[in-house]
């Protein structure tokens, strides 16, 4: 949501729904398909989903400037055909990849840095965007930072969460609202919960959120009920 409560775009989040387990939880089975190496499968059906709904959504004037944020695993990323494989979905799905964030995390993009500033800067000409997720968590390196074609600081639910009543996530949220700003990138706050730690965000700076405040995890239908 931007900061006058209108909806920008959606993150897209897996769940799997178990004919006896019931919903298992992505904690539980995300590990388990790096792993195995069926995080590739799964990640490429996660982006072909996504990109499809984006290219639905660009033919309804309301919901045509949405953006569709998909997180991407180490693994997936690392793969030597990663840039193609997003690229052969944009062609196919006919989404419009401006409209397309990949979500990388920290510890991701230091593995292997010159890898990854190739990667990021192949996907950036085909118009990708990017957002850096779980900011603060890792080993947050300033000088990397400022080398990699990143679009936006997501700042974790982790610091979020205590935001009003612990003085030091206060800082650390303030904080990541100015780097953002004076390094020129957007920032998101996510898992914001109340309208005391949206308000203390926006006074911070920050003008983006998403979180339960405004919408649980859900099918794509129910997006509409958040506004
Ligand atoms: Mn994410």
């Amino acid at each position: 949501m931007d900061s006058e409560g209108r909806l920008t775009g959606a993150e897209a989040l897996v769940r799997w729904l178990h004919p006896r387990r019931g919903l298992v939880a992505p904690a539980r089975f995300i590990p388990l398909a790096e792993e195995t190496g069926l995080i590739l499968p799964l990640g490429r059906w996660v982006l072909e989903t996504a990109c499809s709904q984006l290219a639905l959504w660009a033919q309804r004037p309301q919901t045509a400037r949405l953006t569709l944020a998909v997180n991407v695993s180490a693994r997936e990323f690392r793969h030597p055909r990663f840039v193609a494989e997003v690229g052969a979905v944009l062609e196919m799905s006919g989404a419009d990849p401006h409209r397309l964030k990949l979500e990388l995390t920290e510890s991701l993009l230091l593995e292997d840095i010159g890898d990854t500033i190739a990667k990021m800067t192949a996907l950036k000409a085909l118009g990708v965007g990017f957002s850096l997720d779980d900011f603060g968590t890792g080993y947050s390196s300033l000088s990397y930072l400022k080398r990699l074609p990143l679009d936006q600081l997501k700042i974790d639910q982790s610091f979020v969460r205590d935001v009003l009543t612990d003085p030091n996530d206060a800082a650390i949220a303030r904080t990541i609202v100015a780097l953002a700003q004076s390094l020129g990138l957007a920032v998101i706050a996510e898992g914001v919960e109340t309208e005391g730690q949206r308000a203390f965000l926006f006074e911070s700076g920050c003008r983006a959120f998403q979180g339960y405040l405004f919408g649980r995890p859900g099918p794509v239908e129910g997006l509409w009920q958040c506004c």
